[in-house]
């Protein structure tokens, strides 16, 4: 690793304030367990010269039941939502995804924000620059994508964005999704739906250089609502998701009035799956109608030669994790 200077901000507004001295070339530091491994493997074009430490700020790491919903402060790790009663209670596709995140250590350390503001796992992307020497694949500022005609079988059945099939491996962004939340930053409030993208240079979000997550807010949900995740992994343990997907229904009289599904996994950003969320409403959940969710959700998958598997489990994880909100 390069040498950085490392700053422990004591308040928001230093650490918006020490980002804009270090503009480009300062990120701030909240687990590390993203942001050290980007170091260590000099992910980006530039290393940068500052890390400022988000977690000796007090006050980020509330999780609060107010008439609304649900704050959570950025910097409530994945245990503390995982175990939280309330969130367990209300939101429990919630709670699930971030159960199932990594290993208990890994939730121990990582945070909300850091988990919905982590960089893609693409091998390409992450081989270390110290083994062979550095790939410079589209993202990290060269002209061709090595996953497309090398190794893609954990890459995007939807096609690329600017040439690159990398996904996002979040485990709560589909639950966030799903439960139509609301970032707040120090700079504005994001529906959470405009949160992601694959277009901001090497980030994975729409933030600025020198703005940062202080809060995410999960709305209250509709009386009859119900939430639920899954995951499919290789190892149950601690693993990346071959594919995710969090769902929040809302039945009325038994039919349903609303619904948001949400994959993750499977493109370059969560995917909502609209389509099969529009035909759910008005029909009652059964297993007709979640398989047809499901196959709907996959409609438009141009998947690849190695990943083609991927759409079928995406196309259960649908009809599942419909399914699981029954429970
Ligand atoms: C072995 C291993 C297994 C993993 N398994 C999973 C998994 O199963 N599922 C999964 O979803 N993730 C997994 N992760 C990824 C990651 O560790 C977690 O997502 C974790 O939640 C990241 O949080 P953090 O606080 O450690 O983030 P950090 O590493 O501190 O930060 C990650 C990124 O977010 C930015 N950031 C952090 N906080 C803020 C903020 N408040 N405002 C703006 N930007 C911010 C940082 O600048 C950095 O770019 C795994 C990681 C490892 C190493
Ligand atoms: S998928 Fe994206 S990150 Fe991976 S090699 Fe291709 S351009 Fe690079």
């Amino acid at each position: 690793m390069k040498r950085f200077n490392h700053y422990d901000a004591s308040s928001v507004e230093e650490a918006v304030s020490l980002l804009q001295e270090h503009k480009g070339s300062s990120y701030v530091i909240a687990g590390g367990s993203d942001l050290m491994g980007c170091l260590k493997d000099h992910l980006w074009m530039e290393y940068p010269e500052a890390i400022i430490n988000l977690k000796t700020i007090p006050g980020l790491k509330k999780i609060q039941l107010k008439e609304d919903g649900l704050h959570l402060g950025a910097l409530v790790t994945l245990t503390e939502l995982s175990e939280s009663h309330t969130v367990k209670a209300t939101w429990p596709g919630l709670a699930e995804a971030a159960r199932r995140t990594g290993s208990p250590i890994l939730r121990n350390m990582g945070t909300l924000a850091g988990n919905i503001c982590q960089e893609n796992r693409c091998w390409y992307y992450r081989y270390p620059d110290k083994i062979g020497g550095r790939i410079d694949c589209v993202r990290k500022g060269g002209k061709r994508c090595l996953a497309v005609p090398g190794d893609h079988r954990f890459h995007s059945i939807f096609g690329a964005v600017n040439k690159c099939i990398a996904v996002n491996p979040s485990d709560t962004a589909p639950a966030f999704v799903a439960l139509n939340a609301v970032v707040k930053t120090t700079k504005r409030e994001i529906p959470i739906d405009e949160f992601f993208t694959a277009e901001n240079g090497a980030a994975s979000t729409i933030l600025d250089r020198d703005e940062i997550v202080t809060e995410i807010f999960v709305p209250r949900p509709a009386e009859g609502s119900k939430s639920a995740f899954m995951k499919i992994s290789y190892r149950k343990s601690i693993d990346f998701a071959l594919v995710n997907c969090a769902a929040a229904l809302t039945i009325v009289d038994g039919k349903i009035s609303a619904a948001r599904i949400c994959l993750n996994a499977v493109h370059n950003n969560p995917r909502r799956c609209e389509t099969s969320e529009a035909a759910l409403i008005g029909k009652e959940l059964t297993e007709e109608t979640a398989q047809e969710a499901g196959q709907l959700a996959v409609a438009e998958a141009k998947a690849l030669i190695q990943n083609i598997y991927k759409v079928q489990i995406a196309k259960t994880i649908v009809a599942d994790t419909l399914m699981e909100c029954t429970r």
